[in-house]
Order: C-alpha cells, then sequence, then structure tokens
C-alpha cells in the first residue's frame, strides 16, 4: 500500500525520513545484545538508577495519595541498543555507540521528564562509549512493584529493518494533504480504497507515521496531534523512539490511554535532558 501511495503522490517522498523499526522476539539476551526488556551492559561501578517520585499504586485507596517508598524502587531496562547492531548507514546520535533505556515501571503524577501534563512512567536514558565499561555489573536489580500497565514487557531480542517513515497528515504541508483529499482520479486509479472510502483516512491508516517499536522516523498520531517541543537550550527536540506493542509481538504494554510513548531528545547535545509525550 505505501508503495502506491508514494506512486500516486510522488510529492511524498520529500518528507520521507529514515527510521528503523524494531521486530522483537521473546528470547534470552545478554548484557552484550542488543534488546528490548533485557539486561544491560552497565558498569559495576556506577549505581543502578532508582526512582523517589510519588507513585500511583494499582488497588491502593485513592485517600492516600501518591505512594513514596522506603527503599528506592530499582528502574526496569526498557531498551539496551548497540550502534554496532543498526542497519549500515545509521548511526546513534553524538558517536554513541550504545543506547541505554531504563523506566520505573509505574505511573507517577507528571513525572520532570514529561511534556505536558500526565500520569506515567519516568525515564533514564544513557548515552555510552562502550570502550569505557571495564567491568560489567553482575547483578541486574529489578524493580520490586510493577503496575499491571507495565507487566507485558519480556526480555526480547531484536531484529533491526531499516524503513522509510512519513509524517502523520497533520504535519503535511496543506497543499499536499489538499492534493491528497481532493485527487479522487490518482487514488481510483492507483489504489484500492477498500472499505475506506475517504482518501486522506486511507493515508493515516498506511502511511503516516509507523506503529510499532521504532527509532527515528516520526511520532505517530494520537488523541492529539505531535507538538513541537523545545529543549532548554531553544533547539527543538527531535523524535528519538517510540514505544509501542508490536503487532503479533510478544510486548503487551497499556501505555498512556492505551496508545504509545515518544521520546525526544536534544539534537546539539545527548547530555541535554530527554522529554517524553505519552498518548
Ligand atoms: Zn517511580
Ligand atoms: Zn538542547
Amino acid at each position: 500500500m505505501r508503495d502506491q501511495i508514494l506512486d500516486a503522490f510522488p510529492e511524498l517522498h520529500e518528507h520521507a525520513k529514515p527510521a528503523l523499526l524494531f521486530h522483537p522476539r521473546l528470547g534470552d539476551p545478554g548484557p552484550g545484545n542488543s534488546s528490548i526488556g533485557g539486561p544491560l551492559l552497565w558498569p559495576e561501578d556506577e549505581p543502578w538508577p532508582t526512582c523517589s517520585l510519588g507513585h500511583h499504586i494499582d488497588g491502593a485507596p485513592p485517600e492516600n495519595g501518591d505512594v513514596h517508598f522506603d527503599d528506592p524502587l530499582f528502574l526496569q531496562p526498557v531498551l539496551q541498543l548497540f550502534a554496532r547492531d543498526l542497519p549500515d548507514g545509521h548511526t546513534l546520535p553524538g558517536g554513541a555507540d550504545l543506547l541505554q533505556v531504563l523506566w520505573c515501571p509505574n505511573d507517577h503524577p507528571d513525572p520532570p521528564d514529561a511534556f505536558g501534563l500526565h500520569w506515567g512512567p519516568s525515564l533514564v536514558v544513557r548515552w555510552r562509549s562502550t570502550i569505557d565499561i571495564t567491568n560489567v555489573a553482575d547483578e541486574q536489580p529489578r524493580p520490586h512493584t510493577v503496575t499491571s500497565y507495565y507487566e507485558g514487557l519480556p526480555a526480547c531480542e531484536l531484529t533491526i529493518e531499516a524503513v522509510e517513515d512519513h509524517p502523520c497528515i497533520v504535519d503535511l504541508p496543506e497543499e499536499t494533504v489538499h492534493l491528497i483529499d481532493e485527487d479522487a482520479e490518482a487514488w481510483g486509479n492507483e489504489i484500492p480504497l477498500g472499505s475506506t472510502a475517504i482518501p486522506w483516512l486511507t493515508y493515516v491508516d498506511h502511511m503516516g507515521a509507523r506503529e510499532g517499536m521504532k527509532f527515528g522516523g516520526y511520532p505517530s498520531y494520537g488523541p492529539t496531534a505531535p507538538l513541537p517541543m523545545a529543549c532548554e537550550c531553544g533547539a527543538e527536540l527531535e523524535h528519538l523512539f517510540q514505544i509501542d506493542n508490536p503487532e503479533n509481538g510478544p510486548i503487551d504494554l497499556t501505555l498512556g490511554r492505551g496508545n504509545f510513548l515518544c521520546v525526544y531528545h536534544c539534537p546539539r547535545s545527548n547530555d541535554h535532558p530527554h522529554r517524553i509525550r505519552l498518548q
């Protein structure tokens, strides 16, 4: 369908962005493997990150408010990505050769890395040079409490596919949207519309911003459109990766209102803080 849409509307080529689609499968990844939910190549002398924010806990009476634990709540690995595992021509930002992402798998009222108001997980993003890691931590602590929404994250090995991604329809120039909407002849001749009679809905269903776990590309459209976000340094944040249940995949998370979570980062420096958008 994508190729047919591109053939009918070649002007869409100029909006293509490279993306990496992750195809997770249940496995037994080690700390030296790219993985989702797997063990991390963590330096032995670096404390495992913990969360001390207030938490909303399943079944806790609302009058208890946000729960603070006496003992630290260890963060859980979400993604580990080695630059060497990326398809040819792809790199990690800033010359990093390892990206590690962990989260506290519980809901927090307005976690500090959230963009806008929401309840959701809080993330830690680490960029590394593997040459700096001389001794790897044997212990991989686990969080003592995981809200049911975030339980469906088993250790997965990854196949990584290089693809082209296209923006949500709301991010296309108005004249291109107009063209897609109006050019019934192009759609009618080239594209089997099936049950979808409205051309722009066909774009939304088959073209704009791929669903699933992906790195780079465009953020998906949720109940609200992606909004521009600025870093404290003034640069516009870029979409870094998306956490979403892959179709027929082994991951079963309930994110936000049942959609996905996008992580954004600053193109000027990996040291600038990330932001998350939860839909
Ligand atoms: Zn937490
Ligand atoms: Zn910045």
